[in-house]
């Protein structure tokens, strides 16, 4: 069975473990994220006494994930200025002679929930992460989607309800994009309130998954994807996932183009990797490239 090695990189910590093919973590440790080198100098202390076979690692971006590219790995303008244009696949390979392969966290995530949770055997699926950001991992025809760059639809632009107008969102580039309206912290800019003090009956909810589910139709009529699987903070409230379910077919307006789309229970599902899922998807990364 192959062991290997894990980084789960975010803004605020770094989560460092080893685990085996059935994505089990048989160690971990967190790691502040602080300047580079005194993050990478503890992440390299940790793996150095350990036997691992190859290296997975999911980082917050943007990130160069061109192969072919010399800048493969590098950090690009991230508001972590310490971190811009920092290659964290150079650092690693330095000091550890083995497989190592670098992806965003969110396709890491995406990586674990096809490997052993909700995308298990698709060829098209997408999932979001909604949380202090929202992001979105793209897996199409068996393989990321990364384009030029990985995309960034978690700043795909919404029409923003009436009721909403005078506030709008949070996002600094966009205001009212999917993140800058249903992100924690957007929730906290438009209500003053903190999604988990939000009681399930308040009407907030069904806002939320109002864009929520747009957001699932623009992705629907855009990848036509087998699944969409939703996971991060916000959606710790279960209740959310029925909401978003039913705004979503309310949206769609009947433009079912496919059986598919339309049993919603099927197609818009929670994510099932609850214990630490960024850290299963740099191993399942890792195990990956062993194959
Ligand atoms: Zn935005």
């Amino acid at each position: 069975m192959a062991i290997v090695a894990g980084i789960e990189g975010g803004g605020t910590k770094f989560i460092c473990g080893i685990g085996n093919e059935k994505g089990e973590i048989l160690d971990s440790i967190r790691i502040e994220t602080t300047s580079p080198t005194e993050t990478m100098d503890k992440i390299i202390n940790y793996f150095q006494c350990k036997n691992f076979e190859a290296i997975g690692v999911g980082v917050f971006g943007p990130i160069e994930l061109d192969r072919d590219s010399e800048e493969y790995g590098t950090i690009l303008s991230t508001p972590k200025i310490q971190w811009q244009q920092y290659n964290i696949y150079k650092t690693l390979k330095e000091h550890f002679n083995r497989p190592i392969v670098i992806e965003h966290d969110v396709n890491a995530a995406l990586l674990g929930e096809l490997t052993w949770g909700a995308a298990q055997g698709l060829r098209n699926a997408i999932y979001y992460t909604v949380g202090t950001g929202v992001g979105a991992g793209l897996w199409l025809n068996n393989q990321f989607h990364h384009g030029e760059l990985h995309g960034e639809i978690g700043h795909m632009l919404i029409p923003v309800l009436e009721e909403d107008t005078p506030k709008g969102g949070s996002c600094p580039f966009h205001k009212n994009c999917l993140e800058g309206l249903v992100s924690g912290p957007g929730i906290y800019h438009r209500f003053g309130i903190k999604g988990e003090d939000i009681p399930q009956e308040s009407p907030i909810w069904d806002n939320v998954a109002h864009y929520i589910g747009i957001a699932c139709v623009n992705t629907t009529l855009a990848y036509a994807p087998q699944r969409i699987i939703l996971g991060g903070g916000v959606m710790n409230q279960e209740f959310l996932l029925k909401k978003i379910q039913e705004h979503y077919l309310d949206a769609l307006g009947g433009y079912g183009q496919k059986k598919i789309f339309i049993d919603v229970e099927n197609f818009i599902v929670p994510a099932q990797l609850h214990n630490d899922p960024g850290l299963m998807g740099a191993f399942a990364l890792a195990n990956k490239i062993l194959l």
